[in-house]
């Protein structure tokens, strides 16, 4: 068990603005553990994990996410209802009040680094009212070693404090909760929400204008693997479909479950140091690896236990957005540090709850950059508030809520990087089979698991495939592992003509969403839109 000793190192938090706050710097997973339980706010659970609850918000809240419109991003940022803008001297007074808030109050602070890659590392400083969050952070972000302490300057400071609410009439912001990105200051300020995943998004979108802006690295939403011949591969896709699950695969080594660069020296890095896997209907027998992750050290949230700590993983009444977050050496088969080369495979996760889209197909080029851009999945209930029914979602490069630039942007950067590395790009469909949510069912895990082992072991190149008459997508007409009936969806279905009415449906809101795209799309990309 890996637990980085304390350090005899304190630091003042004056030059922040947070007066005569007891500072508890970079405590270790033991301590913040043990601190959470003896202050009431979480308990251990029968695995040695600690429960905690996130509170009133479990999920991210992408409309209380702002940008501050400043010099560096006023002509950069692509403004809209994803990218908000906030006004400079509204975010200089919300920092005095949640600053002072932490005054005089019991604070975590913790300093680590984003990006794997040394070149590209960023220092982050945390700063957090919960000691389970400030646990949250050593779990999700890398680990410094001691030495490594010595003259850390911060490139980027997040004050967390989940306490602390806005007055929307004063302050600028929608409601009480908020998550502000300064990138004058380099500093981001969430208060109002203690959903644990707002600091680490708040950071990868830091890190999507950054890197692309300046060191010509592509970020991505998404998560990646090694195979024994060091082949790497990439799994893009929006939230719950299957970027953790699919990535935690015995026969290959974790670099990371959700946040990656592609640089120019043609290596892919992982920005985190450990997982936030979904936690609901988590069993042993289908996801071992995520599963046996849950030990000392790992926090769950939102799950509801028994009086022994036994977790019952489908209990959703807290919410379906239950999580684990755990560092990555709590997974055993990883890649040291998390780097791997250009990868061979790109694979697009969607989670398609029409049950349209084929359970793996292969895409050409410009279907590649259709579909990134496109970034097609049905948002399954949780992660957001205010989603508890599924329904159709078009999000950007498969991260739109994350991604500070006009996607085009980094669409062009991953096309010319998929051309210059000669990768294949398949689009996988963990979603419904069968017919459309409430008629037909999931994809069972262990198929999708055979396809995607399939495509990286070179099984699928000399299959016969099938075009898809209105999304003209290769699919494979046979896979190991896989029955045959499974890989044509319309075959799945009862009803062939109602297959058919839904894909036009869909095919409909493909081009409806991409119709703000077309302006920037040439016709290779045009020519990767569905057919009718
Ligand atoms: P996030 O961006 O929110 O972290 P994610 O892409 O990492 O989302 P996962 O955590 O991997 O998503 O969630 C996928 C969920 O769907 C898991 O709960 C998994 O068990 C379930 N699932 C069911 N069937 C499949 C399938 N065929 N393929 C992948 N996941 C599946
Ligand atoms: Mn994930």
């Amino acid at each position: 068990m890996v637990d980085h000793n304390t350090t005899t190192k304190s630091i003042s938090l004056a030059s922040y603005g947070i007066h005569d706050a007891q500072v508890n710097y970079q405590w270790t997973a033991r301590q913040l553990h043990d601190e959470t339980i003896r202050k009431g706010l979480g308990v251990e659970a029968s695995s040695g994990a600690l429960a905690i609850n996130t509170g009133k918000f479990t999920g991210r809240s992408p409309m209380d996410r702002f940008i501050v419109k400043d010099d560096i991003t006023s002509d950069r940022v692509w403004w809209g209802d994803i990218n908000i803008p906030f006004d400079p001297d509204k975010f200089d007074k919300l920092y005095e009040k949640i600053t002072a808030y932490l005054g005089g109050k019991e604070v975590y602070v913790r300093d680590s680094f984003a990006c794997a890659d040394v070149n590209y590392r960023t220092n982050i400083r945390v700063v957090n009212e919960y000691p389970w969050s400030n646990l949250f952070v050593y779990n999700m972000f890398i680990r410094p070693e001691e030495s490594e302490l010595e003259g850390f300057e911060p490139d980027w400071v997040v004050i967390n404090a989940p306490g602390f609410l806005a007055d929307p009439e004063v302050d600028g912001t929608r409601q009480g909760n908020f998550a502000i990105l300064n990138f004058t200051r380099k500093m981001a300020i969430v208060g109002g929400t203690g959903y644990t995943g707002e600091i680490k998004k708040g950071i990868f979108s830091a890190l999507n204008f950054e890197l692309p802006v300046f060191k010509n690295t592509l970020p991505m939403h998404c998560s990646a693997n090694v195979g024994q011949k060091g082949d790497s591969a990439i799994f893009f896709g929006l939230s719950g479909t299957g970027k953790t699950t699919l990535s935690a695969d015995p026969d290959r080594k974790l670099i990371g479950d959700d946040e990656h660069g592609w640089t120019s020296e043609n290596t892919v890095f992982n920005f985190e140091g450990g997982c936030y896997a979904k936690a609901i209907d988590l069993t042993e027998e289908k996801e071992p690896e995520i599963y046996r992750a849950i030990r000392f050290g790992a926090i769950l949230e939102n799950v509801i236990m028994d009086e022994q700590g036994v977790v019952d993983f489908t209990d959703s009444s807290i919410t379906q957005n239950t999580r684990v977050s755990y560092p990555l050496y709590n997974i055993d088969n990883i890649q040291v540090p998390s780097i791997g080369f250009n990868p061979k495979n790109i694979f697009f996760l969607t989670a398609d709850a029409f049950g349209v889209l084929p359970p793996i197909s292969k895409l050409t080029p410009g279907q590649a950059a259709y579909h990134f851009i496109s970034g097609y999945t049905a948002k399954v209930a949780g992660t957001e508030e205010g989603v508890n029914e599924p329904q159709p979602s078009f999000s950007a490069c498969f991260g739109a809520p994350f991604m500070p630039l006009h996607p085009t942007e980094y669409a062009e950067m991953l096309s010319k990087k998929m051309q210059d590395a000669g990768v294949n790009v398949w689009l996988v469909n963990t979603g419904w089979t069968g017919g459309a949510y409430g008629e037909g069912r999931r994809m069972k895990l262990k198929y999708t698991r055979a396809m995607i082992s399939a495509a990286m072991e070179d099984q699928l190149n000399d299959v016969a495939y099938r075009v898809h008459p209105i999304f003209g997508l290769a699919i494979p007409q046979s896979c190991p592992d896989v029955p045959d009936e499974v890989l044509n969806p319309r075959d799945t279905w009862a009803d062939g003509q109602a297959y058919d009415l839904k894909a036009q449906e869909l095919a409909k809101s493909f081009k409806e969403n991409f119709a703000q795209f077309e302006s920037y799309a040439n016709e290779e990309i045009m020519g990767g839109a569905p057919r009718s």
